[in-house]
């Protein structure tokens, strides 16, 4: 490989467009995204992502920490960057009796589900086993749990970080506060975190599982589901979808290649109070082609919502809805439901609310989320034309939402240029840009979720 001596520092891989390995290297788990960096490292450990950042700066190269890659679609052009791949730091410690883990920048919330679980706890994840804690909890992190327990940021008690000066320092409550703050919700923007630690909770079982009907029902399942969420205790955190999904062998047999709209989700209680919590939905007139609630061990939602586990080539987008009244329904089943014409892959409304929509004390950057619902669509752009079919159906999705429409939930915002800024109250977004110029002043930093350096501190 090639230009290895400006690497010696770094005990990782350091590969460059000439080398070999480049195509493999400088791919992202979502495989519509064509990336294209100056190079990819591949760091080890702490001092790995250290000497790769002070190498990037000296050569006046950008860094763009990647853990798996689900968020790669919002990057933007990497030419002038370097990707710093984060998958190797695989170091996972659990602290039982404190009820808390430490993970390193590479580890994947489907391991941290199986080791919290042999201790009957729980972290807050979300749909998909393997995004990394850190990418995850960077912008958020909405998840099953998340109507009792809130977003996973804020459960974030400290972070191991690299800052753009090429130094390691350990932030929380009482150390570095305000980038503290930032990199809870705010993004990647500030700093390369090698290593988080979070509270998880006491979890042995939940009752969970999906609820099926024919696309036809749509109309009927959204309203039902409308007017059934609004009143559901927080206990409780479900999702909405209307599904086609492909002919494949690993897709339930029901499900393959059969339009239909499907509720899922979490109830944190026992089976008999979640079967009666559910009952005006099992009761919708049209009859279900599955229902498979039932008390599961707490590792296992990890999988509930049978995200891919394999890379694909994603094109999704989401916003928030300030409120599903029967006429934001109404719109939704227009660009979801049978005869929408939808390209898609799913589009679903995820249930906000409880915790979700409180902020905790001392809360980071984004302490709440206020809106009803959170939506989102995607497809898989493999064929001729897909792409811009899906492109165009999501463009439709968000018109037709567009009196509802809420505020930006970062994770999923899937499209470039999309202002960071929406995504907070101004108050909140002025203070992210000063601890950003103050920790990133040169703006070394390419994240997912970009935050200009505040002007004021960057001309000091
Ligand atoms: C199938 C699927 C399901 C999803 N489900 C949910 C869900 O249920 N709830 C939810 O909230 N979100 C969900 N998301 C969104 C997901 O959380 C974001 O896309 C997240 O950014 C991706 O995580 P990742 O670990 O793959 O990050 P990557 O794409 O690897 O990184 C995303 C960004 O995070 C930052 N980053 C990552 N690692 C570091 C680091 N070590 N230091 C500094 N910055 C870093 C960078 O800015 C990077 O661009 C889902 C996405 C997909 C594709």
């Amino acid at each position: 490989m090639s230009d290895h001596q400006c690497m010696n520092s770094i005990t990782g891989t350091f590969i460059t467009p000439d080398d070999e390995g480049f195509d493999a290297a400088r791919q992202a788990w979502n495989l519509a995204v064509d990336q294209r960096p100056a190079a990819v490292a591949y760091a080890n450990d702490a001092a790995d992502v250290a000497a790769a950042v002070r190498m990037a700066a000296e050569r006046g190269l950008r860094v763009a920490v990647q853990g798996p890659g689900h968020g790669a679609a919002v990057l933007g052009d990497l030419a002038d960057t370097l990707l710093l791949k984060t998958m190797r730091m695989t170091g996972l410690e659990l602290d039982p009796a404190a009820r808390r883990a430490r993970v390193e920048a590479g580890v994947l919330w489907a391991d941290v589900a199986v080791a919290a679980g042999e201790h009957g706890l729980a972290g807050l994840h979300g749909s998909s086993p393997d995004v990394s804690v850190v990418g995850y909890s960077l912008g958020g992190g909405l998840g099953w749990l998340g109507r009792r327990h809130g977003l996973a940021c804020n459960s974030v008690v400290a972070a191991e970080v690299v800052t753009a000066d090429g130094e390691p320092r350990r932030v929380g409550p009482d150390e570095e506060p305000d980038l503290f703050w930032a990199l809870r919700g705010g993004g990647g923007a500030f700093a390369a975190v090698t290593a988080l630690e979070f509270e998880l909770v006491s979890l042995t079982e939940v009752y969970a599982g999906w609820l099926v009907w024919e696309a036809d029902a749509g109309r009927e399942v959204v309203h039902a589901y409308r007017e059934w969420a609004r009143r559901a205790p927080r206990e409780v955190t479900t999702a909405l979808r209307f599904l086609h999904l492909p002919p494949f062998p690993d897709v339930p047999e029901p499900l393959r290649d059969r339009p239909v709209v499907t509720v899922d989700g979490a109830f944190l209680g026992d089976e008999a109070d979640g079967a009666e919590l559910l009952r005006p939905l099992r009761e919708v007139a049209a009859p279900l082609v599955m229902d498979t609630f039932a008390t599961i061990p707490a590792p296992g939602l990890v999988r509930l919502h049978g995200d891919p586990e394999q890379p694909v080539p994603g094109i999704g987008d989401g916003l928030q809805l300030r409120e599903l009244t029967p006429e934001a329904a109404d719109a939704f089943v227009e660009v979801g439901g049978p005869g929408s014409g939808s390209p898609l892959l799913g589009l679903e409304l995820r249930q906000l609310g409880g915790a979700l929509a409180e902020a905790p004390d001392g809360a980071g950057a984004l302490a709440a989320l206020p809106d009803e619902f959170t939506l989102f669509g995607v497809g898989i752009a493999m064929g001729d034309g897909m792409a811009e079919a899906i492109d165009g159906h999501l463009e439709r999705v968000k018109q037709a939402m567009a009196p509802w429409r809420g505020g930006i939930y970062l994770n999923f915002a899937e499209h470039v240029g999309r202002d960071v800024a929406d995504a907070f109250d101004d108050g909140t977004y002025a203070r992210l840009r000063e601890i950003k110029a103050r920790y990133d002043r040169g703006d070394l930093f390419r994240s997912n979720h970009p935050v200009e350096p505040a002007l004021r501190l960057a001309a000091t």
